[in-house]
């Protein structure tokens, strides 16, 4: 089952530049199939094991690009960067030494989105924004990362104008670090979050139904 009129309904709302990402985790290969004869290219997923078979099965579809967007774990960094064109959740100053670490050797430049939580969140990770500004000039050193932006998710009790603050504060940051990008925005937040500077939009139940997993 897809959503082809919460799709074009998206597509049609966005600005020049914005990008969407069809986060497809819980949900089969077909489903992404289908998107793809629709233009869709871009995808999400959060778990590597769940992504390789998929990604398996839609080997002939050349042009998919595809993004990781869940928890990153160590052990899981190296088929990370191979499987994947984008990363959206790095959280930490070790995490983003041992993608670089490990890209080098893998001959890979991934494109990263730092994760930032900005605000407190015992259920989300993220660099706080004070952590993120110390260990920016270590960051920027690192080799075979291309650093694209900020990646963000406000907490779930947040309101529609507090996310829209949130994003705001997200961009800014991005703009004050020279980053281009913002990746921010979900099913239930998407339209304050393009109005708070999102470049990359992350759907996943919108466009896909109710997630099995
Ligand atoms: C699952 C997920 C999404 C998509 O969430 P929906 O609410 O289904 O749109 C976006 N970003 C991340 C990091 C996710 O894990």
């Amino acid at each position: 089952m897809i959503y082809l009129n919460e799709f074009k309904k998206i597509k049609d709302s966005l600005p020049l530049g914005v990008g969407l990402i069809a986060v497809s985790k819980g949900h089969d290969s077909e489903a992404i199939r289908k998107f793809s004869g629709y233009g869709q290219l871009d995808f999400g997923e959060s778990r590597l094991q769940e992504a390789i078979p998929k990604k398996n099965d839609l080997k002939d579809l050349h042009r998919l690009r595809w993004h990781f967007v869940g928890k990153l774990q160590k052990n899981k960094v190296r088929g990370v960067i191979k499987e994947f064109d984008f990363i959206h959740s790095v959280d930490s100053l070790p995490l983003i030494e041992r993608i670089s670490r490990i890209s080098e050797e893998e001959q890979k430049t991934p494109n990263i989105f730092l994760q930032v939580k900005f605000r407190d969140d015992p259920k989300k990770g993220g660099f706080l924004k004070e952590e993120l500004l110390k260990s920016w000039s270590k960051i920027v050193s690192l080799k075979n990362i291309h650093l694209l932006g900020l990646m963000t998710i406000p907490p779930i009790f947040l309101n529609l104008d507090q996310r829209k603050d949130l994003f705001l504060e997200c961009k800014d940051l991005a703009t004050y670090l020279g980053l281009k990008d913002c990746s921010m925005g979900m099913s239930s937040d998407w339209q304050v979050a393009l109005e708070g500077g999102a470049s990359w939009l992350r759907i996943g139940s919108l466009l896909f139904g109710k997630r099995k997993a």
